[in-house]
This record gives structure tokens, C-alpha cells and sequence, in this order.
């Protein structure tokens, strides 16, 4: 998955622009401008909810085309103090990407980063993380009478096939893994937990938050989620390496047991549409119908209603914070448990 995804010559997103219309799938900021607006007022809202120190950061992991960040600086300046927006660190592996997001936050204070090990230590960050963790490599377990064996890829006839490992699996991977049926796959994101530990470990010392945005799946980690996309719909897994987009679900519970071990406070998961409602979407979809064309009227409530729709990604994909300790629900998760 990692290879498929991220190889420097073949993966594929370091080799092409995979977003929108014309590309293999879109997300939410490429639906509708409405996403990043109402995160970036969710930035600000939960920097000044916990008096976040001056020269705190946002940062993006994953960002895409620079959509989701353009959308949010705008937003931001028009509702913070004398239109000042925070300098933007952002991390990202795809040359092909970054040069779209270059383009496109041209003017802003920008700074790019491979990973999240060279961002600045000692400061501050609002983070933002939309479709960025299914991105990230799993590892697949299939239960069997000796234990948990990995799920190893082969190569027969010509094609790559799943096939299961002779030997047992690295204890440290599966002892987390309920007892399953034989048969039974489980999936283990080593890398994901990885980043959300650093995460929430640099929210823990130097405040700030993270809000993470991506598609969930309640029967984890014993489920097989990965799939394929091209061209908007759902491909072969072992088809085109490289060619096609390969994610899986996120384990929302564990990347809250994780930040929660860490000294983090969670809020959340709550559904995307309930989120996005919470925060004003349909006021702001009003609005912007005010002054829209037709066409751009038509525009807006399609977008609206694919990214609320319990049908659609309302539901489906799930939005969570971590922030420092100690803190109160933040907009669009009232309610919730912390
Ligand atoms: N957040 C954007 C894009 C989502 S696609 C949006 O909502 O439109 C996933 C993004 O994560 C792309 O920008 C991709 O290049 C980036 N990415 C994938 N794997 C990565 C990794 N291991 N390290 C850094 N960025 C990665």
C-alpha cells in the first residue's frame, strides 16, 4: 500500500493529480468551498476557545490541491482580528501535488515538509487532516487455528493474489486483535497509530489541537476495507499498482485510545453532517444562494447536500478532535463525550 501510494517515481500520488471531476475521486473542499470555510472558523473559534499562545500554526496533513487551506485562509481572515491568518505548514509528499498547492496559496506564509518529524517543536498547532489517515498503509491479519497470521501479497499467474503468511504474525502487531473466527481479517495501522501518538504527544506539550476528517468503520479492526478507485468507482485492489487509489476505513476508536494514553482529550467522532450543521452549513449555503446563478445555485445545494446526506458522507465520514486536556467540547462536538 505504501509503495502503491507513495513510491517516488511510481505511486501514485506522487506521480499524478488524482482529485475531482476528471480525476478518480473527490473530497469533500473539491465538492464544495463551504467544507474549508467552516473548518477554518472552527480553527480560529477553538484557538480562541483555548487562548491559543501567539504564533501558533496551522498545519495540514495531506492537503490535496491546496483547496481545503485556501478556502480556510479565506475564512479566517475575514472573520479574525485586521484579516491576519497564521503561517501554514504543510505536509506533503507529492511533487505534483505540491506544485498545485503552490499555485494555489500563492502570497501565503507557507512552509512544506515531508513528515511530521521536521515541523518546528515548541509551537503551537490548530491541525487539520482531511482524507489523510485512510491514505496511510494498514497491514491486513487473518485469524487462523494458530493464531494471527499477516496477509502477504503473491504474485500467480501473472497477478498479485492475497495469500497468508507461513509464519506467525509479530506478536507487538496483533496483541491488541480480539478473538476472531477463523478466516476472520483484521486490520492493523501501525503507521496511522504512529502519527497520531506524535500528534497528540505535540498537542500534549505545547497546546493546540487536531481535527480529523475521514471515512470510518464501526466492525474494525476485523474488517477488510481496502479498496480501490479509479475513475470514480471501485476497481480490482490488485489491478493497477500505482494506478489507482488504494485506502482503507480509519479506526476511529484507536486513534482515540491512543491520543487518550497520551494525555490528550478527545471529542468525538461525531457523523460529517451533523459537524458540518453544527457549524453553520446550511445558514452559509443560504447565503451563498443570495447572490448565486442558476447554475451556481444548483452548484450549491448539490454540494450541500452530498456532504450532510446521511446517504452521502454525512454519515460515513466521521469527524474527531484531539486537543490539549482539559478542554471543553469545541464547536460541532457539544454533547459529545469527552
Ligand atoms: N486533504 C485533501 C487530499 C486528500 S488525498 C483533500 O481533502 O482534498 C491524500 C493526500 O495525502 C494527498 O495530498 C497525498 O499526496 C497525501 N499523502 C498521502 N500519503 C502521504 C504520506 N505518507 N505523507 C504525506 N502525505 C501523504
Amino acid at each position: 500500500m505504501a509503495a502503491c501510494l507513495t513510491d517516488p517515481e511510481h505511486g501514485y500520488y506522487t506521480s499524478r493529480d488524482p482529485l475531482g471531476a476528471a480525476g478518480d475521486f473527490t473530497t469533500a473542499p473539491e465538492i464544495s468551498q463551504m467544507f474549508g470555510e467552516l473548518v477554518g472558523l472552527w480553527c480560529l473559534a477553538l484557538a480562541w476557545q483555548i487562548e491559543l499562545a501567539r504564533g501558533w500554526r496551522l498545519l495540514e496533513l495531506g492537503p490535496g490541491r491546496g483547496t481545503l487551506m485556501a478556502d480556510t485562509l479565506r475564512a479566517m481572515a475575514q472573520t479574525g482580528p485586521d484579516g491576519q491568518v497564521p503561517p501554514v505548514d504543510l505536509v506533503e509528499t507529492s511533487p505534483v501535488l505540491r506544485d498545485l498547492q503552490r499555485d494555489r496559496l500563492a502570497g501565503r506564509d507557507v512552509t512544506w515538509h515531508d513528515g511530521v518529524e521536521t515541523l518546528p517543536r515548541d509551537i503551537p498547532y490548530v491541525a487539520i487532516a482531511n482524507e489523510f489517515f485512510d491514505a496511510l498503509p494498514i497491514r491486513q491479519f487473518v485469524a487462523s487455528p494458530a493464531g494471527w497470521r499477516e496477509r502477504l501479497i503473491a504474485r500467480q499467474d501473472g497477478r498479485f493474489v492475497p495469500m497468508v503468511a507461513e509464519t506467525a504474525a509479530d506478536d507487538a502487531l496483533v496483541k491488541a486483535l480480539p478473538d476472531a473466527p477463523n478466516g476472520r481479517i483484521a486490520e492493523v495501522a501501525q503507521v496511522r497509530q504512529d502519527m497520531m501518538t506524535q500528534l497528540a504527544r505535540h498537542i500534549v506539550r505545547n497546546g493546540g489541537a487536531a481535527l480529523i476528517i475521514d471515512f470510518g468503520d464501526p466492525r474494525l479492526p476485523l474488517a477488510d476495507t481496502l479498496q480501490a478507485v479509479r475513475g470514480h468507482e471501485q476497481t480490482d485492489r490488485f489491478d493497477a499498482p500505482g494506478g489507482a487509489d488504494l485506502a482503507t476505513a480509519v479506526d476511529f476508536a484507536d486513534l482515540a485510545g491512543i491520543a487518550t494514553a497520551n494525555g490528550a482529550g478527545v471529542h468525538g467522532p461525531v457523523g460529517q453532517g451533523p459537524f458540518l450543521r453544527a457549524l453553520g452549513i446550511d445558514h452559509r449555503a443560504r447565503m451563498l444562494l443570495e447572490s448565486a446563478s442558476a447554475e451556481q445555485a444548483d452548484a450549491i445545494a448539490r454540494g450541500h447536500e452530498r456532504l450532510v446526506s446521511l446517504t452521502a458522507m454525512g454519515d460515513d465520514f466521521r469527524v474527531m478532535a484531539v486537543t490539549q486536556s482539559g478542554v471543553a467540547p469545541p464547536p460541532g462536538f457539544e454533547g459529545t463525550i469527552v
